[in-house]
């Protein structure tokens, strides 16, 4: 252990690269509020997409700041029954919201698992699929009790988890795919419109009448139920926060001719922080490696150092070095722990977790999933580093919520901040160590900035969304 521990723990270049001092941090917060105003202010450019070769909206170093066109918070009196699709990146889901106005609201949902080759298949053929996985939730679903009449439809809120550029509620063009999605045919293009067509294709009895983004989705569900709720984070497959901007502060969007006084949701998008350039977060030669082997090399910076996507292959990585260097599993056949992406971030979450001694847990998750066997001393590493692991992604994190928080003067007042995500959910002391790198960053105030679960927040926004929207019409 001791060997090993001093590889990535005491070897004052490892341990500077994994952990994170509060001062390194305030830098960390100081560059990315910059990087949020330069993201408001700076016109979108329109380049040639270099996957598809499309004219696409392309920003290189900004975060992109995209304007979703939701103006202000919900008043949480809205009402009504609203469909939702959400196109996450392992899941799409499926739900019925009954909005009940004063926080409350009903959901039935379905969760569709989407394969590999969905992934990186055609983008019509993945909106098709969402419009047959939608049709099986209606027919199963909707018709007992809310039998509609002939020509009626419901208004459909649909939870797109990727960065769009939209000028309306209801239309978004596809910046770039992220979180291992390489769908064709689609960056560049009008994926509300893409999907209407599939919805047309199987004669569904649905309105699209929003496009959302899941954070913005989980920004107006967290406000709703709690109207303290001033920020919102993802922590899924992806990265990525929203938050609640005056138009005023939007120098990009003042010739759209949109009333000064109100305020919008702003997608932030902020995976994409410090991309390209690499000028501010500290990063290992794991995380090179990550990002040069990605299908998208440079890009979501930040989201690859935190993200659920990325984590497990993070630790993989390490072992994978230290087995070609003869230092761990000597003899043994270590195949499948060789295949990229293998190690998934939930068992880095059981590794924490392990309450025996002698870390049963890892013993099994060696075993049986990578055919190894491990001495105590490796399993103790293996945690160790793990925690290490977890801690950088957790405390980025709270650079990134710090940011916001500095830059909108939320800190005095203090906010909550909804949260949602596997990583959030089920990874043990993720929100802990959040708040731990907030009172760092902050001091004592810190504690004024509160994140919390927010349960089922981008489908039940992207419904609220939807009755938002027909509130406005
Ligand atoms: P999505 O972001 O795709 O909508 P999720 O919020 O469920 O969906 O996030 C999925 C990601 O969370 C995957 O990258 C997976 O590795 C990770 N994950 C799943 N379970 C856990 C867990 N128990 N602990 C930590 N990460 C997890």
């Amino acid at each position: 252990v001791v060997h090993l521990q001093f590889r990535v723990s005491t070897n004052p270049k490892a341990r500077s690269s994994f952990t994170l001092t509060p001062q390194r941090m305030r830098m960390i917060v100081e560059a990315f509020k910059d990087t949020l105003e330069l993201g408001l202010a700076k016109p979108d450019q329109v380049v040639l997409c270099h996957v598809s070769l499309r004219p696409c909206r392309f920003i290189t170093n900004a975060v992109p700041m995209i304007p979703t066109f939701v103006f202000g918070f919900p008043t949480g009196q809205e009402q009504g029954d609203y469909l939702a699709v959400d196109l996450g990146g392992t899941n799409l889901r499926v739900c019925l919201v009954y909005v009940q106005g004063e926080g409350k609201f009903e959901i039935t949902q379905t969760k569709y698992r989407l394969t590999e080759e969905q992934k990186q298949d055609d983008g019509q053929k993945l909106f098709d699929f969402c419009a047959e996985c939608l049709k099986t939730f209606i027919d199963n679903n909707l018709e007992a009790d809310h039998r509609l009449n002939p020509g009626e439809t419901l208004p459909l809120g649909f939870t797109f988890s990727y960065p769009c550029f939209q000028t309306k509620i209801d239309h978004g063009e596809l910046i770039r795919w992220t979180k291992g999605f390489g769908v064709t045919n689609t960056e560049g293009r009008d994926v509300a419109e893409m999907f209407r067509k599939s919805l047309a294709k199987y004669e569904l009895p649905v309105t699209l009448t929003a496009l959302i983004n899941d954070t913005t989705g989980t920004l107006i569900a967290s406000h709703y139920v709690n109207p303290k709720t001033k920020i919102a984070c993802i922590f899924g497959t992806g990265c990525n926060a929203a938050y609640m901007e005056h138009v005023v502060d939007i120098p990009k969007i003042k010739n759209l001719g949109i009333d000064d006084t109100a305020d919008m949701a702003i997608n932030c998008e902020w995976g994409a922080f410090d991309s390209f350039d690499h000028e501010h977060l500290p990063r290992t030669k794991y995380d090179t490696i990550v990002d040069e082997t990605s299908n998208k090399p440079g890009e979501q910076a930040f989201e690859k150092l935190i993200s659920g996507r990325y984590l497990g292959e993070i630790l993989r990585l390490v072992i994978c070095e230290l087995i070609d260097e003869g230092v761990l599993f000597l003899g043994q056949n270590t195949y499948k722990l060789e295949n990229p992406y293998v190690f998934d971030t939930a068992f880095l979450s059981l590794m924490e977790s392990d309450p025996t001694d002698e870390l049963l847990m890892i013993i099994g998750i060696f075993s049986h999933f990578f055919a190894v066997e491990t001495t105590l001393a490796e399993r103790q590493f293996f945690r160790a580093l793990a925690k290490l692991i977890g801690r950088r992604a957790a405390r980025l994190s709270a650079c990134g919520i710090a940011a916001i928080v500095s830059k909108m003067g939320y800190l005095e007042e203090g906010c909550a901040v909804g949260a949602d995500g596997s990583l959030y959910n089920k990874y043990p002391g993720f929100a802990d160590r959040i708040h731990e790198g907030l009172v760092d960053i902050f001091g004592e105030k810190g504690r004024n900035i509160v994140t919390y679960h927010a349960e089922d927040g981008s489908g039940v926004g992207s419904a609220i969304i939807a009755a938002m929207t027909k509130a406005r019409r």
